[in-house]
Order: C-alpha cells, then sequence, then structure tokens
C-alpha cells in the first residue's frame, strides 16, 4: 500500500523533532520519542507491544494512531559475489531497488529515492523507465531499516523475515555480509529532485539516536541539480558524489541532458562550494566507461585539467551493460590507461570493481523488468526538472 493511504502515521519518516511532536500531540513526554527511536533504529523492533518499556496505554495509543512499516519486498536476488538487490513495492504496478554489497572491509547500502527518474541519461537503465513518484521520507529510511532486518544486524534476534527473504548468514562469498557500514542514495532516481523528502531521511540516519552514522559514510549522488546542491550545503553535511561521466559539455549534455540547463562550471563551482561549507575532504566524481565514447587518453587529460588542484577524486565505473542501450563497456586496459592518465595529470582516480554480474546488475534493471512503463522524461528539451522543495 503508498503511505499516502494509510492512516496510520510511519514513524519511520520522522526525524526527531518531528517525532517530539508526534508524541507530545498524544499527551507524552519528549523523552519517549528517544526511547521509541532506541527501540526502531538500534533495536530494529516493528511492533509496539514488543516495547516492554514504554507504558501499556501509550503502547496502545501507538498502535492506534502509528506503524513501523518498511517497504515489502517483492524479489530478492543474490549474487556469487555476495552482493544482493531486492526489488522492493511502491504500489501494485511500480518499484524500487535497494542494493546491499559486502566488502571486506565494508558493507554498502545503495538506496533509491524515486521510483524511476526522469533526468534521462541515456546510459541509465532507470531512465529508460521514465519517472513515476518520489519516494518518502518513510520509504527511503524504510530500505535501510529492512535492510539491516534482513542482514540480522539490529541487536534482537527477533528478525521477522518479509516477502521472499532468507537466512542473514546465507551468503556465500566468504566476505562479511551483516554490516551495513555505509549508505549511498545512489540507486534509482535524482536524490536532490526529491530533496524534501531525501534532507529528513539524511537526519534520521546520521541522528545518534537513529541509525548514528558518521557524514562520511553516507553519501548523497547527484546527477548535478546545481541549485539544489547549494541548498543541500545549508541543510547537511553529507559526503557528495557527482555523475560526470565526460570531460566536457558537449559530450556531457549527450549523455546527461541536465547539462544542458546546469553546464559543467556551473556544477563544478557548486561542488566546490559544498566542500568549503562541509569542510570535506572531496567530491566523487563518478565517471561510467563506455567504449568509443568518453574513455580516451585524450578525454582523460581533458578531465585532468578540470579537476586538477581541486578537492576531487574520480571513481571510474565499468559500464553495466543493459537490453536495448546502445553502448558498450570499455575494455579494461582502456579503463586502466585512462585512470593513469588520470593520475598523471594530478587526479586521484580508482576503478570501481564491478560486482554482482550474475544478477540485474545494472541498477534500474530489475525494476524494468517488473514496472508499468511511465512518461515523464526530460527527452532531448530541457525544460525543468520538477523538484520538490
Ligand atoms: S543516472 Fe541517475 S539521474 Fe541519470 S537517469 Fe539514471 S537515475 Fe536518473
Amino acid at each position: 500500500m503508498n503511505d499516502s493511504l494509510s492512516c496510520r502515521e510511519n514513524l519511520l519518516g520522522l526525524p526527531r523533532p518531528q517525532l517530539e511532536s508526534f508524541v507530545a500531540d498524544l499527551g507524552s513526554k519528549p523523552f519517549r520519542a528517544r526511547q521509541l527511536m532506541n527501540w526502531i533504529y538500534k533495536r530494529g523492533e516493528g511492533d509496539f507491544a514488543s516495547m516492554s518499556d514504554l507504558a501499556k496505554d501509550f503502547r496502545a495509543q501507538l498502535a492506534v494512531r502509528a506503524e513501523i512499516r518498511p517497504p515489502e519486498v517483492v524479489k530478492v536476488q543474490s549474487s556469487a559475489d555476495g552482493t544482493r538487490k531486492w526489488l522492493l513495492r511502491a504500489d501494485s504496478s511500480q518499484a524500487f531497488e535497494m542494493v546491499f554489497i559486502p566488502e571486506t572491509d565494508r558493507g554498502t547500502l545503495c538506496i533509491s529515492s524515486q521510483v524511476g527518474c526522469a533526468l534521462d541519461c541515456s546510459f541509465c537503465s532507470t531512465a529508460q523507465q521514465g519517472f513515476n513518484r518520489n519516494l518518502t521520507t518513510a520509504e527511503i529510511v524504510g530500505q535501510v531499516w529492512l535492510a539491516k532486518r534482513e542482514l540480522g544486524e539490529f541487536s534482537t534476534d527477533s528478525v521477522e523475515v518479509l516477502g521472499d527473504s532468507h537466512s542473514p548468514r546465507s551468503g556465500s562469498s566468504g566476505l562479511r555480509e551483516r554490516a551495513v557500514s555505509n549508505v549511498v542514495l545512489m540507486g534509482m532516481g535524482e536524490p536532490l529532485a526529491n530533496f524534501r523528502n531525501v534532507v529528513p531521511a539524511l537526519r534520521i540516519l546520521l541522528d545518534d539516536f537513529g541509525f548514528d552514522l558518521s557524514r562520511r559514510r553516507v553519501t548523497l549522488s547527484t546527477s548535478g541539480l546545481v541549485p539544489q546542491i547549494y541548498k543541500l550545503a545549508a541543510e547537511t553535511n553529507v559526503a557528495l558524489a557527482v555523475s560526470l561521466h565526460a570531460p566536457n559539455d558537449e559530450l556531457r549534455s549527450e549523455l546527461v541532458p541536465i547539462n544542458r540547463k546546469h553546464p559543467i562550471a556551473e556544477l563544478l563551482e557548486a561542488c566546490w562550494h559544498y566542500i568549503d561549507e562541509q569542510n570535506g575532504r572531496s567530491v566523487t566524481f563518478e565517471y561510467v566507461m563506455l567504449d568509443g565514447v568518453n574513455d580516451s587518453p585524450a578525454q582523460a587529460r581533458q578531465l585532468a585539467r578540470l579537476l586538477a588542484g581541486h578537492p576531487a577524486k574520480v571513481n571510474l565505473i565499468p559500464f553495466n551493460p543493459f537490453p536495448g542501450t546502445r553502448y558498450g563497456r570499455s575494455p579494461l586496459p582502456v579503463i586502466q590507461r585512462f585512470r593513469d592518465e588520470l593520475i598523471k595529470g594530478g587526479v586521484l582516480a580508482t576503478i570501481r570493481k564491478t560486482r554482482g554480474e550474475d544478477i540485474d546488475a545494472a541498477c534500474g534493471q530489475l525494476a524494468g523488468k517488473v514496472i508499468d512503463r511511465t512518461t515523464v522524461r526530460l527527452g532531448s528539451k530541457i525544460i525543468g526538472v520538477a523538484v520538490s522543495q
């Protein structure tokens, strides 16, 4: 069921001040909100009746007025390398994705912020589906809550299995699978086009009484909504990643159409402002390696000239082909040469390891198999992006 159809307040959508107000409306003291958050975010408890240190009548009130409801699991895919991908229900015909990537030193959860996306990047599987709707704050936070429960991470052992689930210890990769140490908003959608719901979700991720993640372990990835980057700098201090994908405006406008509205120079200025404001370390620039399109040594040198001397690092991403795409993946030696040129040009660069290749690895690919085609796309005309303030 869609959140908007429920008459009970989903507490996963309320940052601490809003939860305190909600609790006050029920006639309870603000510290009850912190007790509730402890149950929800530290212990993963979803049933008010089990919250034993809350007064019985308060629990009964909560059961009538509130709920703790993560998105419903439609399907789970597990890769031989330990990567796990969940398809989550948005409503009767729409779905979105969440991916967990275990590594030896971290566990990264990639979450979605929208169902589909309107920005129409030409190499993106999600873009093919168009835009359906923004996820609510509860649906964004609910992804992290759900993943931690499914991975058996909360201190309680009473993990209620939702949907098509499986044992939290069932991984075969030998990698540490249980800890969600990092969260990246890099799944379906443009997070800054859903500003109104994403910022409260970030607050819950960072709150000591919430998921208590360090700001360096939460990354928001944007395709370059420049005004919202300035706004974000005033609101939060999470790490920033930018989908750059090209070293010049001509090519970037073809790959990432929002570039026609906010060209590279304007985008980079916003990035440096963000780092200055947040006392941050660097912006990560994502660069998908497309065979014969953006992967030449000359393009690497052009990119290095843009970024050298700035707090920037480049993450080179081998392209994950999906059915219907016109692009192919650059061969590994080409990617390595590109990285070496960047390093020679004074820019820190790494190559992302490909993961989950035996499942529908490209973002949006799994959801694309089940959702209806939607129609809101930028296409070749940038006339403005619907942005929730
Ligand atoms: S790359 Fe990101 S911003 Fe571009 S269409 Fe895909 S989801 Fe949207």
